[in-house]
């Protein structure tokens, strides 16, 4: 395992540029993850949005479901965001169920505030976002919108269904980076 902190973002499929961009702009070590022997020069991992079922696939074809199975359970630090967040919540890594694709069309993809004590005046851009729809034993809400968590931590897994990548705020970036040490 990795000594220095190192961010890894995972790079099989969706919007992975983004969050190696807003690492960067945050001066934090970060590299693309494809493989297990990429994944070993990380302290944390972040799961970009995209195709939740094509990600899943591919981390299945990678053995990197296998190695976030065994090694999240020991500590390794994990923020999914928006198709990450179903993958944390599929593999069993976050005590959360979610319903895919879950705003109405109309609301396919939008750009509000949302509401948290811990992220003051984070904005929330969600693309065919996932609901948690269940909170379980464990994980702390962090954030809301419109009464419904978007942002939940369990230990030192974060998972999300915005984008703060895609804003200016990257306080949970930041933030996730401190679990990641
Ligand atoms: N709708 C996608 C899925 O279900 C997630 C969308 C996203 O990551 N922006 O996989």
């Amino acid at each position: 395992m990795a000594t220095k902190p190192t961010i890894g973002v995972l790079a099989l499929q969706g919007d992975f540029a983004e969050h190696i961009t807003a690492l960067r702009k945050l001066k934090l070590p970060c590299l693309e993850v494809r493989t297990i022997a990429d994944i070993k020069k990380t302290t944390g991992l972040i799961m970009p949005g995209g195709e939740s079922t094509t990600i899943g696939k591919l981390l299945v074809s990678t053995g990197l479901d296998a190695w976030l199975k065994t090694h999240v359970k020991k500590g390794y630090t994990i923020y999914g965001t928006c198709a990450g967040a179903i993958l944390l919540s599929q593999l069993g890594l976050i005590n959360i169920t979610v319903k895919r694709n879950a705003y109405g069309r109309q609301l396919d993809s939008f750009d509000e505030p949302i509401q948290s004590k811990a992220f003051p005046k984070l904005r929330g851009v969600f693309i065919r976002a996932p609901l948690f729809t269940t909170i379980g034993k464990g994980v702390t809400v962090l954030a809301t919108h419109d009464g419904d968590p978007v942002l939940v931590q369990q230990g030192k897994i974060l998972a999300g269904s915005f984008h703060p990548e895609l804003t200016d705020n990257l306080a949970v970036h930041r933030y996730f980076a401190t679990l990641a040490k």
